[in-house]
Order: C-alpha cells, then sequence, then structure tokens
C-alpha cells in the first residue's frame, strides 16, 4: 500500500515555517488504517513484547491496537500534569518547543520488555526522553517504532541505542 498517499503536508503548523505532516488522511480510511497497524505489528515479528507505551497524543491511536494484538499492556506517556497518580518525569527538546512528559511510576516492572510507539520521529527529543523514563522503571526498550521519519531532523541519532523502525521517511 502506498502509505505516503494517505499523509498531508499542513504548513506553517503549528507555526511558521513548520511543515506538519498529517496522518488524518490515513487514520479515516479503513483499509490504510488496517493495513498500517498490520504493518506496524509486522516490526516486532515474535518479540515477547509485555507494555505498548504510546506517546501523548497521536502514539495514543496505534499503540493501544499493536498492545492488544501483541497481548502486551498499553501504558500511556503524558505531557506534564495529566496524570492522574505518582509520576516520573523527563523533559526534552522539540522541533518546534520544549516541553515535559510523565510516566506512571508503576507503569513498567523491572525487566519488562517495552516498545516505544510514537506517530512521527522528528527531532528525536521526545522518543529519547520517553525511552529515559521507561528505563528508569528498570524496563528495556526493545523498539521504538514510528508511521513516519523526519530524517532530516536526526532524529535517529538521539535514539541510535535502540531499534528504530519507520513506515515512511521523508
Ligand atoms: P521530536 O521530539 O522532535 O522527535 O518530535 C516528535 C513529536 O512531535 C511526536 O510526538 C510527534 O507527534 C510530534 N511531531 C513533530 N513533527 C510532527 C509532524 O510533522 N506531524 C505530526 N507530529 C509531529
Amino acid at each position: 500500500m502506498d502509505f505516503a498517499s494517505y499523509i498531508r503536508d499542513i504548513e506553517d503548523f503549528p507555526k511558521p515555517g513548520v511543515v506538519f505532516k498529517d496522518i488524518s488522511p490515513l487514520l479515516k480510511h479503513p483499509e490504510a488504517l488496517q493495513k498500517a497497524a498490520e504493518a506496524l505489528l509486522g516490526f516486532t515479528g515474535n518479540a515477547r513484547v509485555d507494555k505498548v507505551v504510546g506517546v501523548d497524543s497521536r502514539g495514543f491511536i496505534f499503540a493501544p491496537l499493536l498492545a492488544e494484538k501483541l497481548g502486551a499492556g498499553f501504558v500511556p506517556v503524558r505531557k506534564t500534569g495529566k496524570l492522574p497518580y505518582k509520576t516520573i518525569a523527563a523533559s526534552y527538546e522539540l522541533e518546534y518547543g520544549s516541553g515535559s512528559l510523565e510516566i506512571h511510576s508503576d507503569a513498567i516492572e523491572k525487566g519488562e520488555k517495552v516498545l516505544v510507539h510514537d506517530d512521527v520521529l522528528a527531532t528525536g527529543g521526545t522518543a529519547e526522553a520517553v525511552c529515559k523514563l521507561v528505563e528508569q522503571l528498570g524496563g528495556e526498550v526493545i523498539q521504538c517504532n514510528f508511521l513516519i521519519e523526519l530524517t532530516f531532523l536526526n532524529g535517529a541519532e538521539k535514539i541510535k541505542q535502540y531499534q528504530k523502525k519507520v513506515l515512511l521517511q521523508y
């Protein structure tokens, strides 16, 4: 399937000068949605996965789909102040600004195998922060997967110690 035909460029969003990759056309198309989920699922093969971590907020779309198929649990990593229980936090730099992410302190058990999923790998700051949070809780990041990698932003460099899989590269 030509996934790229279901991704649209939005210029100057969310800030002037940024070209935002919008996955909405892919999400609303039943076959594209199904095939994208299948392709992401194929990235882990038969590897054991205990938790799938999805990143606030578009990572929440596919991560639970993957978790359900893999027989794993789903764990949200959220922007600061959104999670109700005890959390640990990590700060990170973004393509357009900076931020802070949190995970529940009891979300991952020591030694658990963790798959990290987000929609887009841009500068890699977000994914790096998420992997650090997982490791702080004693989890092992077995893979980071994404729908899209913006290769010109060199995010892969920030997460080079982890296995990375992507559906589409720009
Ligand atoms: P990074 O930390 O610079 O790699 O940015 C990745 C995060 O920003 C992800 O959580 C994405 O959802 C979001 N992001 C960055 N650029 C885009 C884009 O072009 N489309 C959709 N999301 C993006």
